[in-house]
């Protein structure tokens, strides 16, 4: 399909799809037959299960506006060119982390990608169902350490890194999302923004006052915004990983973009320890206690094993032109290398726990909240719950210089919990 954009439709797609050998190849011929379903339930596209004869695919679509809040806000088809970029670099950086992609069509701003289908269900889904995953830090903390490290100039060569770099810096609309919905509008009375009120009205309005916190956030957003060091994810967080009980699969980097290695692991600890603080809500049918000590573990093994890749990689492939090897190995100096690993994961450290604290906070207070909290039922138990993961935000965020190691951080989480 070329031509002028035309969102699909359960009704229109087998007759606009059906000569697309990608699609045809993998699920029969006979568009007739094709079963389609609109499965999408994110905040911005639209997302189709197409299954025929010989197989099931999906077909990932842009819209030119926000789905989540209607054509009154404007969002660029690109993204779909982004998402799909960034899902073949993914692929390549880290073997078998994301669902294979079969085709995709600019125009048209879709993507056609295996269906993980059932029993792959949603991280997020899966973990307010209390379901412990053996593989999630793991697989995880080896998808960001390998992309992570290999898309930045620790690997790349120069040259690719920034022809790199200039083709995801034109994903403007997507950063200016993060960079005020994350950074900015959880802080002040910003027009999209919602908290459970009246119950959270007083801690909402302490931390609005809290010129700490706003400073804080506004380096984190300036470390987000001017340190291009990676191709990150963008939005890596638990509604977008999807799990059977042995594998692990990153979807949806459309908010692909050069950034700080930290931001996409600081965001995706954060909901590990949203859906930590959300579990006391959740235990209508018995105690979560269990569960929340395997998803602090969780915390613990996802930053242990990225610090142990990273480490692997670091020592392996560092080909980039950063600390070039001539500097330190090739002159016998193993540890001049290690010291600037140190240095490198101490400040990754650092920033994370900031990010962390501030993707906590916009969850709580700005447009796009978590079903961890959403779905908590009693009001007053979800303020209780989302007030200590506000407190807890503020406290790693601000004191992020301060915290030396995860057991210190997990050991907060219980304390305040
Ligand atoms: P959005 O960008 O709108 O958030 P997502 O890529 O997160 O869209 O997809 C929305 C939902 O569609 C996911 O939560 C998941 O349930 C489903 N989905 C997306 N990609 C796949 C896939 N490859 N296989 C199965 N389901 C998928
Ligand atoms: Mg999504
Ligand atoms: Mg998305
Ligand atoms: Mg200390």
């Amino acid at each position: 399909m070329t031509g002028k954009f035309e969102a699909l439709s359960v009704e229109t797609l087998p007759k606009r799809l059906g000569g697309t050998a990608a699609l045809t190849e993998r699920i029969g011929k006979d568009a007739g037959r094709w079963k389609v379903r609109e499965v999408g339930d994110g905040n911005l596209n639209l997302v189709f299960i197409v299954e025929g004869d010989q197989g099931a695919a999906v077909v990932k679509q842009a819209l030119p506006y926000v789905r989540l809040v209607g054509d009154s806000w404007p969002l660029p088809l690109k993204r779909s060119f982004f998402e799909y970029h960034a899902l073949t670099r993914q692929e390549r950086r880290a073997p078998g982390s994301v669902p294979a992609i079969y085709h995709f069509d600019e125009s048209q701003a879709l993507i056609v990608m295996e269906y993980l289908a059932p029993p792959h269900v949603i991280l997020r889904r899966a973990l307010i169902d209390g379901r412990e995953l053996p593989n999630i830090a793991p697989d995880i903390g080896l998808f960001m350490a390998r992309t992570l490290f290999r898309g930045s100039d620790l690997a790349m060569a120069a040259k690719d890194r920034k022809a790199d770099l200039a083709l995801f810096a034109d994903n403007v609309e997507l950063c200016d999302i993060t960079e005020n919905l994350v950074f900015s509008d959880p802080y002040f009375d910003a027009k999209m923004n919602r908290h459970t009120s009246p119950q959270l009205d007083g801690l909402v309005a302490e931390l609005r006052a809290d010129r700490d916190l706003k400073v804080e956030a506004q380096r984190l957003k300036h470390l987000f915004a001017a340190n291009a060091e990676t191709l990150l994810h963008g939005d890596l967080h638990s509604g977008s990983i999807m799990v059977t009980d042995t594998e692990t699969r990153m979807i949806d980097p459309e908010f692909a973009f050069y950034g700080p290695i930290a931001f996409d692991v600081g965001m995706l600890l954060a909901n590990f320890w949203m859906a930590f603080f959300s579990q006391r809500g959740h235990e209508e049918k018995g105690s979560r206690a269990p569960m929340r000590a395997y998803l602090l573990g969780v915390t613990a093994e996802t930053w242990a094993t990225f610090r142990a890749e990273f480490s692997h990689l670091w020592r392996t492939e560092r080909s980039g032109m950063l600390y070039q090897k001539s500097l330190f190995e090739d002159q016998g100096d193993l540890l001049g290398a290690e010291q600037a690993l140190d240095h490198m994961l101490h400040s990754i450290w650092t920033d994370l726990l900031g990010f962390a604290g501030i993707e906590v906070h916009r969850r709580i207070l700005g447009l796009a909240h978590n079903a961890d909290f959403e779905t908590i039922a009693d009001q007053d138990l979800r303020a209780r719950c989302e007030a200590k993961a506000l407190r807890f935000g503020r406290h790693i965020a601000v004191n992020r210089r301060q915290i030396h190691s995860i057991d210190e951080v997990n050991n907060l989480a219980a304390l305040i919990e």
